[in-house]
C-alpha cells in the first residue's frame, strides 16, 4: 500500500487518531476527531495533547503506554465526549519518535456526537443568517425614517402656514379637511418615530444623555403639548406636585416622551369628562408607594424620583398588567378599532425607563377600575 492511500485511511477511519511527538504536541489528527471535537485541523496541529484530552498529565515524558482506558475528550464548544482510548508508543529505526492515540465510544457515541456537531454547525450558520436579516431589518427602518422625515416635516410646515395665516379665506369643509390632514400627518410623524426608537432599542443603539432638570417643568411642557388633545375629550388633567421643584437625573426629552405617551394613554381610555392625575414625588425603598418586588429587583438605597399618571378609565385585566409592556401588545377588547396605536407606545416607555436604569409599572384594580403607571429613576449617574 502506498503512502498516500494509508494516509488517506487514516484520515477516513471512524475512530479518532492522534499522533503525537515526545512531547505529547499533536503531529496529525484525522477527520473523525475533527469533526466531532468541532475543530479544524492548523487550530490543532503542533498544539499539546491536553487541550482536548486531560487524561494525560502535564509532564508528557512520564506518561506510561497502556492498553485501554476510560478517558474524556473536551470538544470546542466546551462539552465532553466520553471514549475509550488506548495508547502506545510508536518507533521508527529503532528509537521512540512519539506516541499513537486512537478512541472510540465502542458504540453509537461518536456518530450521535458528530450528528450534534453538524446540527450545531447549521444552527450557527442559522444565527448568523438571522442576525443578517435583522441587521437588514434595522438598516431600512433607519432608512425609511430618513427617507420620510424630511418630506413629512416639509408637509408639517405648510400645513401650519395654511392653518395659521391663510385660514382666514377657508370654509369650514376646508378648515375640516386641513384638521384631517393634520391629524394624519402627526401620526405618520410618531408612528416612524416609534419604529425608529424601537428598532434603536432592539438593535441595542438607543442611548440616552444624562443631566440634572426639574421633573416639574417636564411634566408641565407634556401638560402643553397634551392640552389640545385632552381638552377635545373634555378631560382634567390635576397635577400634583409633592415640592414645586424636583430635580432628577436624566435626559429631559426623553422623560417628555414618557410623560406625553403615560398622558395620551390615560385620555385614550377614559371617558368624556374623566379627570387625570399626574403627579412627581421622592420615594424611598420599603416606601408604600414603591410596588413590591419591584424594589427588591432595584436594589438600591438612596432615593428614586416618582412619576406616576393615574386614571379612572377602562382599567386592565390583571392578567395583562405585565404584557402591555410587550411590543405590539394591545389589549382586545370590543371597542379597540376606535383606539389608534401599533401597540409600541408602552414598550418605548419601558425601553427609555429602563436606559435610567429605572423601572415603571402599572396598577389596576381591573377593567372599569381605572389604571395607575408608575415610574421610578435613581437619584445617581
Ligand atoms: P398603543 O399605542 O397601541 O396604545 P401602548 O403600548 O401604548 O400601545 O399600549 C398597549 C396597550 O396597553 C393598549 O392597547 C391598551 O390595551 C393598554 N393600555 C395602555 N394604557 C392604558 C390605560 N391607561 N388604560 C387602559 N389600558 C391601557
Amino acid at each position: 500500500m502506498n503512502e498516500i492511500a494509508a494516509n488517506d485511511i487514516l484520515l477516513q477511519m471512524n475512530e479518532f487518531i492522534i499522533l503525537l511527538d515526545m512531547e505529547g504536541k499533536i503531529l496529525f489528527i484525522n477527520t473523525a476527531a475533527l469533526d466531532v471535537l468541532g475543530y479544524k485541523e492548523p487550530e490543532l496541529l503542533n498544539k499539546p495533547i491536553n487541550m482536548v484530552c486531560q487524561t494525560f498529565p502535564e509532564k508528557f515524558e512520564n506518561v506510561e503506554p497502556n492498553k485501554s482506558i476510560p478517558a474524556e475528550f473536551k470538544m470546542k464548544n466546551g462539552s465532553y465526549i466520553a471514549v475509550v482510548m488506548s495508547f502506545s508508543t510508536f518507533s521508527a529505526k529503532g528509537q521512540k519518535n512519539g506516541f499513537i492515540v486512537t478512541a472510540s465510544d465502542n458504540g453509537e457515541q461518536l456518530a450521535l456526537q458528530k450528528k450534534l456537531s453538524e446540527i450545531v454547525g447549521e444552527l450557527e450558520i442559522t444565527v448568523e443568517k438571522l442576525k443578517k436579516s435583522e441587521e437588514l431589518r434595522h438598516g431600512y427602518i433607519g432608512m425609511v425614517y430618513h427617507e420620510l422625515k424630511s418630506p413629512l416635516t416639509s408637509a408639517k410646515g405648510a400645513l401650519a402656514l395654511i392653518a395659521g395665516n391663510m385660514s382666514a379665506g377657508l370654509t369650514d369643509a376646508q378648515k375640516e379637511l386641513l384638521n384631517i390632514a393634520k391629524t394624519g400627518h402627526e401620526r405618520l410623524l410618531s408612528m416612524i418615530e416609534e419604529l425608529r426608537d424601537a428598532s434603536k432599542m432592539e438593535s441595542g443603539t438607543f442611548g440616552v444623555v444624562k443631566y440634572s432638570f426639574d421633573i416639574n417643568r417636564s411634566v408641565d411642557m407634556a401638560a402643553e403639548l397634551t392640552a389640545y388633545d385632552l381638552s377635545a375629550k373634555k378631560l382634567r388633567l390635576v397635577k400634583f406636585y409633592s415640592s414645586p421643584a424636583l430635580t432628577m437625573f436624566g435626559d429631559e426629552n426623553r422623560i417628555i416622551q414618557v410623560i406625553i405617551n403615560l398622558i395620551n394613554n390615560a385620555a385614550k381610555f377614559s371617558s368624556e369628562n374623566q379627570a387625570i392625575e399626574i403627579g412627581t414625588l421622592k420615594v424611598k425603598p420599603g416606601a408604600d408607594a414603591i410596588k413590591n418586588g419591584v424594589i427588591e429587583k432595584a436594589m438600591r438605597n438612596e432615593p428614586y424620583t416618582m412619576l406616576y399618571v393615574r386614571d379612572c378609565g377602562r382599567g386592565i385585566k390583571k392578567e395583562f398588567v405585565e404584557m402591555i409592556f410587550g411590543k405590539y401588545f394591545q389589549v382586545k377588547t370590543e371597542d379597540a378599532g376606535k383606539h389608534k396605536g401599533m401597540g409600541l407606545g408602552l414598550a418605548i416607555v419601558k425601553g427609555i425607563v429602563e436606559a435610567h436604569k429605572g423601572f415603571v409599572w402599572a396598577e389596576s384594580e381591573g377593567e372599569g377600575k381605572g389604571t395607575v403607571f408608575k415610574a421610578i429613576f435613581p437619584d445617581t449617574v
